[in-house]
């Protein structure tokens, strides 16, 4: 690519090129190696190429070495950490003084930015502004008594030094990107021209083809054609001359549409690596965006560290954390700690939270020898802690981060294996962000160690970490960060009259009036227009190729052009996107190397062993569901975590009335077994009593592992009163109208069950002898359930036909939900003929007599279960769920079906470019 002429005429005479960003920087001092090595230079000078801000800090390390009274220039920390001091009364009445302080220390920047301390002089009237103005006089004084200079004060400081002769400055200085100067730095410029250095603004000179205005139907449709046509230009399409090395894709705002941009480019520019088993590879684009810190995962895994010391982590940060890699020796450790986590969910726990001396305790059990060293390891963290008094401790913050480095080191972090470069880069800049916590000591504050967890989480999330640059052809940037790059060709989306010009917001701690008088960002819609017109100005002489895009509507609405683009490129017209893909497709099939190829798999469908028995009605109930689902569950082992709340889950809840009903039925040892033994207690009064014990000895269990927790107590004891109301109504109301019953059996077992050949063991709830030698089937639901539910080819709850068709039960006379949850109690089925009438009252009976359990109902649920079973055992496993998105609502699986991409697919083949159209 080849540098604007102004910027190469530069380098030749020595100038300093000084840079907007950081970015710009490290790109042109890349762009000029680059060039000198195509030159065949083995060994060249830097040319002296800086951004603006590293620049002033390099002026004033320079200034305060030689003046050592010079005052203290705060980080942003530090000022933050003074900020929050001055809020004094003030900070009892905000909901975060922290982040009061950081918008104070953004204001206190604009005022110096813009030379509008003057303003401070007399009140400004509004409560929020008013309040800054006064911090503002207490924080001018504190710094003045203790010697410290705000950031905010670097470029009028400098300018001063520099009026009294003092700094050497270069003969001649080349500014590139700068969309916008602020009075400060115009007046700094100036100080430095009166010094005799000359300094120029670089214009770029890309010489262009027309501008092109592409606008497609909506966002989606946006993103996809800029991502086939930047496609096109990798593979050197000769529809455009010179295929370019650095392409640029611009947006207002690129946090809005990132994760949408990285999904499509990465399946139109690299599907290979939709494969998961594929090795990790550089994509063709990278984001000049970068990612908050605390999101990078090595540095996740540290901050869960430090906060576990202290307090529980819910479950999903500890199955995080112990399988992000960064505490385990190797990779096989990870099928161990694995099932350690499953173990931790499985355990019956009614929290959500988990503390580290219990999971350390947990990790004891001789089920898990291989974890030894990692339960060393983190029980030598807990000594740590406790000889440190992490509790109770006020330490200033660089004692904490020595502690903190400590346990880091002790738990295996510091010493784990780094992945990768962006791995590397991010503990580099975790040490940095360590440095700025450590130099809070500064006013020799104390804190506790929560205090310092705060400070240390606020400003990872603040800490905005972008990797290096590795050079990739494809640049994403925000429009306004995109200020002194130069590509060889620019994609700008989302060119529309609702983001384009930006519009921000004033600040809420300064007058606007104030603001305006001043010209600071945003103040006037005028003003963001002049800027952004600026900016597209800019963008359109980045590069020979440059197109617009806009998308026709989004969720809020119909979308136009930006009216910017009249001025850019007057009388073009604007193109569908349909026509720009049409004619790269017309390209790709003429010209395209290699072409998707069709493969039948012809694996085949893998059998179901038929000598294996399949487990229980679950089986066929997933099959009816989704194949896959069944296939999951059945072959590969697949189960869902347990836990997603707190307190019981629905399925525990169930499982509690079964054992319940168990406990008051069972033959064996229940202590209720006939309608009469029923009627007895409800009129001699022990019905109560009979329910408590019942519940009692299944509650015992847990109430015990709970003693202690107080919240935990009062809520088990809630469950159980409820229970008990639920079964007292169920009891009186259902059970004692019926006619004269005997309870058979609970939870029997059918054994030898064989649908069509697929081996099955079943257990039904409860079998009753009714009408003498008549058997009723009842299955117990804490949850929603119809008789619907048992129609079909593809049934929703199989159970009840399952065992009534195949369970080799005698004598069956019905099938009944026995339902007994919050909202109602009821029996609901269906019933043989009138000899297996339940209640007393006809009219009972009759509504279950609607559905009649008679020949046909037997054979249509046969053949459906029967057509399941085949399916499955022959290893029909299609990713079908019954009802779409409904039946995946609740499934835990479509992390392995990928339903969703599959979903994707084909609503993107549905809405092709073009036929959404009108
Ligand atoms: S998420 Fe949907 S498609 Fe995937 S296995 Fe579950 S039910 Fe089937």
């Amino acid at each position: 690519m080849q540098l604007p002429g102004e910027i190469e005429r530069a380098f030749e005479s020595g100038a300093t090129v000084l840079t907007a960003n950081v970015r710009a920087a490290r790109w042109l001092k890349r762009e000029y190696a680059l060039l000198q090595r195509a030159a065949g230079r083995r060994a060249w000078a830097t040319p002296p190429i800086e951004d603006w801000e590293s620049r002033l800090l390099r002026l004033w390390q320079a200034h305060s070495i030689a003046d050592p009274d010079e005052p203290l220039l705060l980080t942003s920390l530090q000022e933050r950490s003074v900020w929050t001091r001055m809020q004094r009364d003030d900070a009892a009445l905000l909901v975060s003084p922290a982040r009061m302080a950081a918008l104070a220390e953004e204001a206190y920047a604009l005022l110096c930015a813009y030379e509008a301390h003057a303003e401070r002089n007399r009140p400004w009237g509004q409560t929020d502004a008013e309040s800054f103005r006064l911090w503002a006089d207490l924080f001018d004084r504190e710094c003045a008594q203790q010697r410290w200079m705000s950031r905010a004060r670097l470029e009028s400081h400098i300018r001063e030094v520099i009026g009294k002769g003092g700094l050497p400055l270069p003969a001649e200085i080349l500014l590139l990107g700068f969309d916008r100067i602020t009075p400060a730095r115009k007046r700094l410029i100036a100080a430095m021209e009166a010094r005799g250095t000359e300094v120029r603004f670089a214009t770029l000179d890309a010489p262009h083809q027309p501008r092109r205005l592409v606008s497609a139907t909506d966002r989606r449709d946006e993103i996809t054609t800029c991502a086939h046509w930047v496609r096109s230009l990798l593979e050197e399409n000769p529809l455009f001359e010179n295929a370019p090395r650095r392409v640029g894709v611009l947006a207002p705002d690129v946090r809005t549409v990132r994760s949408d941009v990285e999904r499509i480019f990465r399946r139109v520019l690299m599907p290979e690596t939709d494969d998961i088993s594929t090795p990790t590879t550089r994509m063709p684009f990278e984001f000049s965006l970068g990612k908050p810190l605390d999101s990078v995962p090595v540095i996740r895994a540290a901050m869960l560290l430090l906060r576990w010391i202290a307090n529980p982590l819910s479950e999903e940060e500890v199955s995080w954390f112990l399988l992000s890699g960064f505490f385990s020796a190797d990779a096989s450790d990870y099928l161990v700690l694995a099932s350690f986590d499953a173990s931790l969910r499985n355990s019956g726990s009614l929290s959500l939270e988990i503390s580290l001396r219990n999971t350390v305790r947990k990790m004891r059990s001789d089920r898990f020898p291989s974890l030894e060293d990692l339960r060393t390891r983190l029980e030598g963290i807990l000594k740590i802690a406790a000889v440190n008094h992490v509790a109770e401790e006020a330490r200033v913050p660089g004692r904490w981060i020595d502690l903190a480095q400590l346990l880091l080191q002790q738990s295996g972090w510091s010493s784990s294996q780094r992945r990768d470069e962006i791995d590397f880069q991010a503990r580099v800049r975790w040490e940095r962000m360590l440095d700025e916590i450590a130099l809070l000591d500064f006013d020799g504050r104390r804190m506790q160690y929560h205090e310092f967890l705060d400070v240390l989480e606020t400003l990872a999330h603040e800490t905005i970490f972008a990797p290096e640059s590795h050079g990739a052809s494809v640049q994403i940037m925000g429009a306004l960060e995109a200020s002194g790059h130069q590509f060889d060709a620019v994609w700008f989306l989302g060119a529309d009259d609702q983001n384009w010009p930006m519009r921000g917001r004033l600040h809420p701690l300064l007058p606007k009036d104030l603001q305006r008088r001043a010209a600071m960002p945003h103040a006037t819609a005028e003003d963001d227009w002049e800027v952004a017109k600026a900016v597209t100005e800019r963008v359109t002489a980045s590069a020979p190729m440059v197109i617009f895009s806009h998308a026709e509507r989004d969720k809020d609405g119909e979308l136009r052009p930006s009216a910017l683009l009249a001025h850019i490129a007057p009388g073009a017209r604007w193109e569908a996107s349909a026509k720009l893909l049409s004619e790269l497709d017309v390209w790709t099939s003429a010209h395209a190397a290699s072409r998707l190829e069709e493969i039948t798999d012809a694996s085949g469908k893998i059998a179901w062993p038929r000598e294996q028995c399949a487990g229980g009605a679950s089986v066929l109930k997933d099959q009816a569901a989704c194949p896959f689902r069944a296939f999951a569950a059945k072959r590969l082992y697949a189960e869902e975590l347990n836990r997603s709340d707190w307190g019981l889950s629905a399925a525990e809840r169930g499982l509690l009335l079964h054992k319940v009903m168990e406990r008051l039925w069972s033959p064996e040892n229940g202590r209720l077994h006939t309608l009469a033994d029923l009627q007895v207690a409800i009129a001699e009064g022990p019905l109560q009593a009979v329910i408590e014990g019942a519940i009692g000895d299944v509650f015992e269990k847990l109430v015990a592992e709970q003693r202690g927790d107080r919240w935990m107590e009062a809520y088990l004891a809630s469950e159980q009163r409820r229970l008990l109301t639920r079964l007292d109504e169920w009891l009186r109301k259902h059970e004692a109208e019926r006619l004269p019953f005997t309870v058979e059996a609970t939870e029997r077992v059918l054994d030898d069950v064989s649908v069509g050949g697929l081996k099955l063991r079943l257990r039904a709830d409860r079998i009753d002898q009714v009408a003498d030698v008549q058997q009723l089937l009842v299955d117990y639901k804490s949850g929603k359930v119809s008789t619907n539910d048992w129609d079909g080819m593809r049934p929703k709850e199989p159970q009840l036909p399952l065992y009534a068709t195949f369970g080799n039960v005698e004598n069956v006379c019905g099938v009944v939900f026995a339902r007994i949850n919050v909202e109602k109690t009821g029996l609901e089925g269906c019933l043989s003929d009138v000899r297996a009438q339940l209640f007393a009252d006809k009219s009972t009976s009759s509504k279950l007599m609607k559905n009649p359990y008679d020949d046909a109902t037997r054979d249509e649920w046969r053949a459906a279960l029967l057509n399941l079973a085949e399916d499955f055992l022959s290893g029909h496993a299609q990713v079908d769920p019954r009802d779409g998105m409904k039946t995946c609502k609740f499934c835990a699986l479509p992390g392995l079906c990928r339903v969703a991409e599959l979903r994707e697919a084909s609503t993107q083949d549905e809405t092709e470019p073009g036929e959404g159209d009108e």
